[in-house]
């Protein structure tokens, strides 16, 4: 018995340090709100070099194949545009990200970036390429120092500070008693909403993608917060692809093409500007939303 007991703890031992090297994907899977469903194709490339072209080609999706969630939506963003998605909860917003992130597959249709087909590149260049910053962050029990430079490991500590100041973290962080020092977390400083999304933010810029994608902030920040992330995300993100997740309208007036959805469906589509004088679903939205912010002014 003991000689079968000894392997098994060995074996315990092995699997705990194995998962401990683990906890950071998991982490991260874990920031992304996601389970790691996909795997790599067997003769998966590297997303070749390109300028960060994005195409959704008639993209079907279904987390339930009985219940239908995304139903052709189709799109063109051209290297360095903006295009945000708006419209109702649980319209399927956030799993266009969840796709163009390959936490899963299309259904049907397909997603081309820069040419190749998503699913047939490796993950790991393909969110190499990527910076996510997601509606609620959640970071890591480490340092402010390690939690933005996640974003590129090997960045010098001069680059985490430009990235802390683009994304209007910096001054805060610097006034801390341990500066980038700090411990954050459960065990740590508690950040709020806001602070945790800046230093997502400073993450992403760090990161330097071809292509960003913001599932903006959620209506728990303050308004003067969420003007003052909306900016920086705005700068940093000018000359990059973007996609912006939009909660509030606010932020897709200077979108280059707006995508209502409406039930997994891309309903319309046009300017901020085209969209009203079309008077439709968009106008409609965009009515509510002043009447909401003039209720609460
Ligand atoms: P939005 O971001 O527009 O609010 P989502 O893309 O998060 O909407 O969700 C679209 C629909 O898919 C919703 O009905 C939601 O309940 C459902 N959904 C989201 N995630 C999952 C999941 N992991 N499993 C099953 N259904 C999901
Ligand atoms: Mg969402």
């Amino acid at each position: 018995l003991l000689q079968l007991i000894r392997p098994l703890d060995r074996l315990g031992q092995l699997y705990r340090s194995i998962k401990q090297s683990l906890t950071d994907v998991e982490q991260m899977l874990e920031l992304l709100n996601q389970p790691a469903e996909v795997a790599d194709a067997p003769d998966a490339v590297p997303l070749p070099a390109g300028p960060g072209r994005l195409r959704f080609e008639r993209v079907g999706f279904a987390y339930d194949p009985r219940r239908p969630v995304l139903r052709d939506v189709s799109f063109e963003l051209p290297p360095g545009g903006t295009l945000a998605i708006v419209g109702p909860s649980g319209a399927g917003k956030s799993t266009i990200g969840r796709l163009l992130f390959r936490f899963y597959d299309p259904t049907s249709g397909r997603i081309l970036f820069d040419g190749a087909d998503i699913s047939s590149v490796t993950q790991a260049s393909l969110r190499a390429a990527i910076a996510v910053v997601p509606q609620d962050t959640v970071l890591f029990n480490d340092t402010i120092l390690y939690n933005i430079a996640f974003g590129r490991p090997g960045a010098s500590r001069a680059e985490v500070e430009r990235a802390a100041r683009l994304a209007r973290i910096h001054d805060f962080v610097a006034g801390l008693p341990d500066g980038y020092d700090s411990l954050v977390g459960e065990r740590g400083l508690k950040l709020s909403g806001g602070e945790k999304q800046r230093v997502a933010i400073a993450r992403a810029i760090l990161k330097r993608p071809r292509l960003f994608l913001f599932d903006e902030a959620t209506s728990a920040l303050d308004s003067h917060t969420e003007l003052a992330i909306q900016q920086s995300l705005r700068e940093v993100s000018r000359g990059t692809t973007t996609v912006v997740i939009a909660h509030r309208l606010s932020t897709v007036v200077h979108a280059d093409e707006i995508l209502v959805l409406e039930d997994g469906r891309a309903v319309e589509r046009g300017t901020h500007a085209a969209l009203l004088a079309r008077d439709g679903a968009y106008a409609a939205l965009w009515a509510r939303q002043q009447a909401d912010r003039d209720a609460a002014e």
